[in-house]
């Protein structure tokens, strides 16, 4: 098993089923897992002034200024230099991916591998318009792939799961472009940097968790 320590980032569209990887990699391994997207929703359910002003662009499937989000993710990066981490969610835009270099270099760090998980994006319209998240421990499930025991209630903390305001139709397929304008180009920053494995994202997951370990070891 890897040691502790790696540093990792998971790309992919939304639905790409980047963020369920990514927890359970992060258990596996020991690292910390940190979602801007899970941040940016806990900020927007406690109102926090940088919830307020991130929480528009995410309803509308839009991006959150890199400002905003670089403020959060340095700030995380700061807590713990042990222990590793996955990033999910980040970075999402080139600007974002070298501020994440300067960041690490000034720290003497670097990234150990880039995941890109690869969907094709009618498999993630469908994924998405079935997905049921708990608002209070962050579980994520599907109608039709990863059934909770009790329909519509949540198996880990029995909370009321909820539809993503974001997870609409019509703003997953904006999200998708946004994907397409301004994050795919990361897989050639990374493909050309190096580290970059890409792992098919259609099958089941336990058969794309068997895959990235294989390829993390
Ligand atoms: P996610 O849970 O990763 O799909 O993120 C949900 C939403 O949060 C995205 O659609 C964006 O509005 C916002 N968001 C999350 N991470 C970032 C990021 N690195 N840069 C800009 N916006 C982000």
């Amino acid at each position: 098993m890897p040691v502790a320590g790696l540093h990792v980032i998971i790309l992919g569209a939304p639905g790409s089923g980047k963020g369920t990887q990514a927890a359970r990699i992060a258990k596996r391994l020991g690292l910390r897992h940190l979602s801007t997207g899970d941040m940016l929703r806990e900020a927007v359910a406690r109102k926090t002034e940088l919830g307020a002003e991130a929480e528009s662009y995410m309803k509308g499937g839009l991006l959150v200024p890199d400002d905003l989000i670089l403020g959060l993710i340095g700030e995380e990066l700061k807590k713990d230099e042990t222990r590793g981490w996955i990033l999910d969610g980040f970075p999402r835009t080139l600007a974002q991916a070298e501020a994440l270099e300067r960041l690490l270099a000034g720290r003497g760090e670097t990234i150990d591998r880039v995941l890109d998980i690869e969907v094709d994006p009618e498999l993630i319209v469908k994924r998405l318009a079935s997905r049921r998240v708990c608002p209070k421990c962050k579980a994520v499930y599907n109608l039709d792939t990863i059934k909770t025991k009790v329909r519509g209630t949540c198996d880990l903390c029995g909370e009321e799961l909820v539809k993503r305001p974001d997870d609409e139709e019509e703003t997953v397929r904006r999200r998708l472009r946004v994907y397409e304008e301004q994050t795919a180009p990361l897989i050639d920053f990374y493909r050309k940097r190096g580290g970059l494995v890409r792992v098919p994202g259609a099958g089941g997951i336990e058969e794309i968790f068997a895959e990235i370990i294989r390829v993390l070891k």
